[in-house]
């Protein structure tokens, strides 16, 4: 581990940055990752996003967004960068395993590691961290690393604030989680000075559907949502041939879980969808209860407490089912 003294230092010579983040990258992931993207190409950073795996339409209009690399379309360019990177910023995940190949290519590599997330349990690859589990956001640390950190707040310009908001906005499900305080309203506030245009990220990120994607969504509500009352939880699970009928396409699935959820009564939701070669499962769930021990226990996966994923290499049916024989295990939990 090096601290924040050492770390300025060596950010004080132009250097070779490579930023990345974890796999389907959502709102915070790239927000986070442009904003710090936008903000060291200032300083004379020859910087570069790498993202393992492609993100949504919805996502693809911030600034410098045609920069990003993808993984998986430019296997041999991301390897070399991660190779030759002087530091590798990690943000919104914090093991190399949420990255998929490019993991080990980051794990070889001699740069230096920087890992700024707000997930628990870290695997500990990094060799400095700018870390608070209780962030709504990573673009929330991201602000805080630049601001308080760095002591660059001149540098947060319109462009790194559009992405810090779009981050922060994603995460805490348009600042409406536990974890919105009156001190995140504050960096708001000072990213909408800066030049975050908030109604117009907004229409960008949800006011952009699809006409299939509403469709699919009318779909799910009237025919795929099961309610079982008796764990007050409510479930929807579409198969491949489901999602092809809508042309669903990446991302296009985030956020109908939330509709399950917002049933009166329901503490835990979860969307299962079905993948080329997996069950994919979303969980979300309101208070104490713990959606990410479900995904941790069994399905390979983990998250936040009220936001949690994983996955199952059963077939559909069946890790729906495997899901309802877990339910009476938390049904204290769930009926209080
Ligand atoms: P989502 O349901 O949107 O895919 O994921 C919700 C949250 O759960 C995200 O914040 C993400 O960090 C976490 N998550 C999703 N899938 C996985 C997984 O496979 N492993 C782990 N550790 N976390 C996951
Ligand atoms: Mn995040």
């Amino acid at each position: 581990m090096i601290d924040l003294e050492t770390l300025k230092s060596l950010l004080v010579q132009p250097k070779n940055i490579v930023i990345t983040t974890h796999h389907k990258p959502d709102g915070d992931a790239m927000g986070s990752s442009l904003g710090l993207y936008n903000y060291f190409i200032q300083k004379g950073h020859r910087v570069k996003v790498v993202t393992p795996t492609d993100y949504p339409y919805f996502l693809q209009w911030m600034p410098n967004n045609p920069e990003v690399i993808i993984y998986t379309e430019h296997q041999e360019q991301s390897n070399k960068l991660v190779a030759e990177a002087d530091i590798i910023f990690c943000l919104d995940f914090n093991m190399l395993s949420r990255i998929n190949e490019l993991g080990e290519e980051v794990r070889k590599s001699a740069a230096l590691k920087v890992m700024i997330d707000h997930h628990l349990e870290p695997e500990g690859f990094d060799d400095y961290r700018h870390w608070n589990i209780g962030a709504c956001a990573t673009a929330q640390l991201v602000y805080d690393f630049i601001v308080n950190q760095l002591g660059d707040r001149e540098l947060i310009n319109k462009d790194v604030a559009t992405c810090l908001y779009t981050g922060i906005m994603t995460d805490s499900g348009s600042f409406r989680f536990p974890t919105v305080t009156s001190d995140l309203h504050r960096i708001v506030a000072d990213l909408i000075d800066a030049g975050a245009e908030n109604w117009r990220i907004h229409q960008l990120v949800y006011d952009n559907a699809t006409e299939n994607r509403l469709r699919f969504l009318g779909f799910c509500l009237s025919n795929k949502l099961e309610v079982l009352r008796e764990f007050n939880t409510a479930i929807i699970h579409v198969s491949k041939e489901e999602l092809q009928q809508f042309h669903i396409q990446t991302g296009e699935t985030e956020g109908i879980v939330n509709y399950a959820l917002s049933i009166n009564g329901i503490k835990l939701a979860a969307f299962i969808v079905e993948r080329a070669d997996r069950a994919k499962l979303s969980l979300r769930s309101t208070g104490d209860f713990p959606a990410n021990e479900i995904c941790k226990k069994y399905f390979d996966g983990g998250g936040h407490r009220n936001a949690a994923g994983g996955h199952s290499e059963l077939t559909l049916k069946e890790t729906v089912e495997k899901f309802k024989t877990i339910l009476p295990e938390y049904k204290t939990l769930l009926l209080q």
